[in-house]
């Protein structure tokens, strides 16, 4: 099926990224938020994004000023009805989502295929909730979504292989490569990622090492470009600790106990950058380890 038109519901941090790369690469995007001052921020961050990468020379002016020409938004959610592919990249709530999709449903054409940003949400369970469950993927993005090379392409026990082929295409288009996974919690990046961060607070936790050791550790041991405790802090905690839950409740395993000092660290509202202190404090000029 060939994709020309992407509607994209939800203009947060997520939603401006994946406007910007398929309106860059061609598509036709329509966007729509239930803030009417996401929307406005969104296309005044995409239109400072596309300006740096026209300084970077990564684009020409004319690239820029057509991918910036090819997105509209809208207040009106079910103006999207006509897209060929949804990316549903709302709030990480599963009620909101699941009320998303149950107003979107009866304006959509029958071949549309519907997709999920969610980083934990089941997309079986989404799915299900829908008339279209073998159209129905996960299509998940990595944050800052312009920069990441990675697309995690989800697949719910009943999506098709036309929709996965389509979408197989669709980030070929936007020159991004895909890792499939399957709908387990958490899919790839995460399930290996957090528990590592998790990981890292526990060493914390038990005295094993200092934030400055264990970042510096696996930068210059393991070559990691971040520390796994500045990395925390660049998700936000409170995000480390929404997944550490989903893997916990999903697997039922303990390997995956959230730390208690990172469950403390979340109780206090340290929440890494976006809080100005998490494992490190960022009131000044440059990052203080806190412990
Ligand atoms: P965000 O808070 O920046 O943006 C969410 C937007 O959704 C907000 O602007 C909000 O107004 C809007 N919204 C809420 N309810 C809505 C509704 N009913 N209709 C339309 N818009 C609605 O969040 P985000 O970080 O962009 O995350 C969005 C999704 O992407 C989540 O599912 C999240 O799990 C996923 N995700 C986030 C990251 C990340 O690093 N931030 C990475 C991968 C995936």
């Amino acid at each position: 099926m060939a994709i020309q038109s992407v509607g994209i519901v939800g203009a947060g941090q997520m939603g401006n990224g994946i406007a910007h790369v398929f309106a860059l690469a061609g598509y036709d995007v329509l966007m729509t938020d239930v803030s009417t001052e996401a929307m406005e921020k969104a296309m005044s961050l995409i239109d400072r994004n596309l300006e740096r990468q026209l300084r970077g020379d990564k684009i020409t002016q004319s690239e820029k000023d057509q991918a910036f020409g090819r997105i509209k938004t809208t207040p009106t959610l079910t103006d999207l009805g006509q897209c060929d592919l949804i990316i549903e990249a709302a709030t990480e709530k599963e009620a909101i989502k699941h009320k998303i999709f149950e107003e979107l449903l009866p304006h959509l054409k029958p071949e549309t295929i519907l997709t999920s940003n969610t980083s934990s949400i089941s997309i079986t369970r989404l799915a299900s909730r829908t008339d279209r469950p073998h159209r129905f993927m996960g299509f998940h993005f990595m944050n800052p979504v312009p920069v990441m090379q990675l697309v995690e392409l989800i697949r719910g026990i009943a999506t098709d292989q036309e929709t996965y082929q389509t979408l197989l295409q669709v980030v070929e288009q936007i020159g991004k490569t895909s890792a499939t996974a399957e709908d387990f919690p958490a899919f790839i990046v995460n399930r290996i990622l957090i528990p590592m961060i998790n990981e890292a607070v526990y060493t914390l936790y038990e005295g094993v090492g200092s934030v400055k050791s264990i970042d510096q550790s696996m930068k210059l041991g393991a070559n990691w470009p971040m520390g796994p405790l500045e990395l925390g802090d660049f998700i936000g905690l409170d995000t480390c600790l929404a997944i550490m839950n989903v893997l916990h409740d999903g697997l039922a395993d303990t390997k995956y106990r959230p730390c208690p000092l990172l469950v403390k660290y979340v109780e206090a509202g340290w929440l890494g950058r976006k809080s100005g202190r998490g494992f490190y404090d960022y009131s000044g000029e440059t990052p203080v380890p806190t412990r």
